[in-house]
């Protein structure tokens, strides 16, 4: 099985993440993405602004249409900040080691890849599948990354964040087209991200 691993904080899931799965998914033949909301990612300073519970429900809504696309709520489970090598080697030994991974990142993403913890060790496992994204940021140069381990999409960059989105709704402006239907309709009804970016003490965000 060849499976595509697209990590995120998911706050909340937009357009650009489903541009990314789709066209990993197109280019390498995956059989399955995983979908795995973290807990808290490490090189971020802030903490997601929803609860883990609102942002993986809005995973789920926003990856339901693709039968091979699963929510894996790992990181969720296990609160705290989220390590990638850590998830890996979980689901290497939950798998016995019979499939072939692919991380898929954005091209931001993997400009900071060289300072993931032990991402010598990513590379082993996974391959990293990097999606063009707009800003383009300088992509690190070290022999620590061989560039078979590394697989270009070539792609239209799609221009949505995270973080566009909150900003919008912390205005009061409309998020139509940059989320799926359900997952705006969630934010609105759960009325998510109306004031802004708040804090949650770590492992806060493990059961909402
Ligand atoms: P934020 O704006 O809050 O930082 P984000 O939009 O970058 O969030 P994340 O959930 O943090 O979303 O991102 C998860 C992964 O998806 C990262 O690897 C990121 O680089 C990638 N990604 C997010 N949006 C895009 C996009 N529009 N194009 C390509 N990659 C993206």
């Amino acid at each position: 099985m060849r499976i595509g691993i697209l990590g995120g904080t998911f706050d909340p899931p937009h357009k650009g993440h489903l541009h990314m799965a789709l066209c990993a998914q197109d280019s390498l033949g995956l059989d399955q993405i995983l979908f795995v909301p973290c807990s808290r990612q490490p090189l971020k300073r802030e903490f997601p602004a929803a609860s883990g519970f609102h942002r993986a429900a809005m995973v789920a809504m926003a990856i339901s249409r693709r039968e091979s696309w699963l929510l894996e709520p790992i990181e969720l489970d296990q609160g705290g900040l989220s390590y990638t090598i850590e998830t890996l080697s979980t689901l290497v030994q939950r798998f016995a080691g019979r499939d072939l991974y692919h991380l898929i990142i954005g091209q931001d993403s993997f400009a900071s890849f060289p300072r993931w913890r032990r991402f010598e060790e990513i590379l082993s496992i996974a391959k990293i599948v990097v999606i063009p994204r707009d800003p383009v940021i300088p992509e690190p140069l070290t022999p620590a990354i061989p560039a078979d381990r590394v697989e270009r999409i070539s792609a239209r960059p799609v221009k949505v964040s995270s973080t566009a989105i909150r900003e919008r709704l912390s205005l009061g402006h409309s998020i139509s087209g940059l989320v799926p239907r359900a997952v705006e309709s969630y934010i609105l009804k759960q009325g998510l991200y109306r004031e802004g970016i708040h804090r949650e003490p770590i492992g806060g965000d493990r059961d909402g």
